[in-house]
């Protein structure tokens, strides 16, 4: 019918601007190259493509709350159950494949062996965590003492020495072992704060999910709460129909500034470039081969039409490097080209974009046995199994922004003795594995809603008989 060419002419319309907008930020990324711009020039260059950024960070935070409140509410007990048993099982079991796949091909290639490169990166310093404080942060942040707060801050547990001279009293971060005689020792769990990153995602998360179970079980009493939060949920979604005009543009600007900006890609050789390539052909292997699969054994069907459908949410993964950034498009994708249903989309995507992050996972493991390599360390099984659990760990506890998973690889290494201060060697080419990693993170989420709304489909069926039937009652 006409509607219906009309809208599949639109869905492409966007797909090929969004194509067009990666091909010619890469040209224009390499026009400019040679012009040698100053930061403040390409900061200047790139603005659009930080307005983007700016505008889908802007809508996480409502889309992440509304939808899960009203995905959760509208589903009955039963359904919101194996929903979400299926959710974890595929969580996890991705998660852990894509670790075992990460090891294998890092064991493989051994990108760290022979002589150590001297760091490419150096002079930043990395505070220590203990995995054991990480972990206990993690469960800290799912419950926040305060909602306000938490759209802006999250916990952190520090050690803090304080040394007492005459009249001053200096406080310093500990990055050493303490010395009982010398000083006091404070542990403290600090609220930080950062811009967008300082969003607590994870508290947000329970607590609308909670929130939802709660208001689902209050039968008329909760109408009107259900109500408020399907039409927030609807608003912002129409937002984001409008956001997505505006894409294929920050699109463009975000890839040529990048690319304008990035060092000489030539000279990352040796060790650092073998890396480089045992992520990329780990992260390839995970979500071009293990997920489809996965997809096509439950489903039954074509993986790949699935994965065209969610063409411009991966581009926009790419160029945001941020898998909450991506998440309006993510939706869109999903409810409008692949027809997955609202009810399992908006319960399923926010914490698949929270948790769910098989890239990240990959990249921990490979780059906590390169960093052991290069150090010409060993690791025996129960280390090889101790970095698996941490990197799914750090994976989880890992935001949906650019870059978390450089910050959470700390608790990976220092989990086996690995000296913190190497993760200098592998920050020059992490604005680009991050790219890669959060794609395959946005996939792996996208994937698992289409398994997961097949594996439910029978809760989904039955309910909607019996909300046909109420609509006839009434
Ligand atoms: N940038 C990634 C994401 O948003 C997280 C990471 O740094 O691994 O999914």
């Amino acid at each position: 019918t006409k509607e219906s060419v009309k809208g599949f002419l639109r869905r492409n319309l966007f797909v090929l601007l969004t194509i067009a907008a990666v091909a010619l930020g890469v040209m224009l990324g390499f026009a400019l190259r040679p012009h040698n711009l100053t930061l403040r020039e390409i900061k200047y260059f790139a603005f659009p493509g930080e307005l983007l950024m700016r505008m889908l960070q802007m809508l996480v935070l409502p889309l992440i709350v509304s939808s899960l409140v009203t995905g959760i509410s509208s589903l009955d007990s039963k359904a919101s159950g194996k929903m979400g048993m299926w959710a974890v099982v595929y969580y996890m079991v991705t998660t852990l494949i894509a670790v075992f796949i990460g090891i294998v091909i890092v064991i493989v290639i051994k990108p760290g062996k022979g002589h150590r490169d001297s760091p490419v990166v150096s002079g930043s310093t990395i505070e220590p965590v203990q995995a054991a404080d990480a972990f206990l942060d993690l469960i800290r942040n799912m419950f926040p003492p305060n909602l306000v707060e938490a759209c802006f801050k999250q916990y952190k547990t520090v050690y803090k020495k304080t040394i007492y001279t005459k009249n001053v009293t200096v406080t310093l971060n500990l990055t050493d072992s303490l010395n009982a005689t010398e000083a006091a020792t404070v542990v403290e769990t600090i609220p930080v704060s950062g811009s967008s990153n300082g969003v607590n995602a994870l508290g947000l998360v329970v607590f609308s999910m909670c929130f939802g179970l709660v208001i689902g079980s209050m039968k008329q009493q909760g109408q009107a709460l259900r109500d408020f939060f399907d039409c927030l949920n609807e608003a912002i979604m129409r937002l984001v129909a409008i956001i997505i005009w505006y894409a294929p543009v920050g699109i463009l600007f975000l890839i040529a500034g990048k690319i304008v900006e990035m060092k000489n890609l030539a000279e990352v050789g040796g060790q650092l470039g073998m890396y480089t390539v045992s992520v990329i052909v780990g992260l390839l292997i995970h979500g071009l081969f293990v997920l489809p699969l996965l997809y096509f054994l439950v489903t039954r069907k074509n993986p790949y039409t699935f994965i065209a459908g969610l063409l411009q949410a991966l581009i926009t993964a790419l160029g945001t490097s941020s898998s909450s950034a991506t998440l309006p498009i993510t939706f869109r994708c999903l409810e409008e080209n692949n027809r997955v249903d609202k009810r399992v989309t908006r319960f399923i995507l926010p914490v698949g974009a929270t948790i769910n992050m098989d890239g990240t996972a990959l990249y921990e493991a490979v780059a906590a046995i390169f960093i052991a390599q290069v150090n010409d360390m060993e690791l025996n099984f129960g280390q090889i199994l101790t970095i698996s659990i941490t990197a799914t760990a750090a994976s989880i506890g890992a935001a949906g922004i650019p870059q978390a998973g450089l910050v959470t690889m700390v608790i990976v290494l220092t989990s086996v003795g690995l000296p913190t201060e190497d993760i200098t060697l592998i920050i020059a080419v992490d604005w680009f594995l991050d790219r890669l990693r959060t794609t395959t993170n946005v996939l792996g989420d996208s994937l698992g809603a289409g398994i997961v709304e097949h594996l439910s489909r029978q809760e989904l069926q039955s309910q909607d008989v019996e909300v046909g039937n109420s609509v006839i009652e009434e």
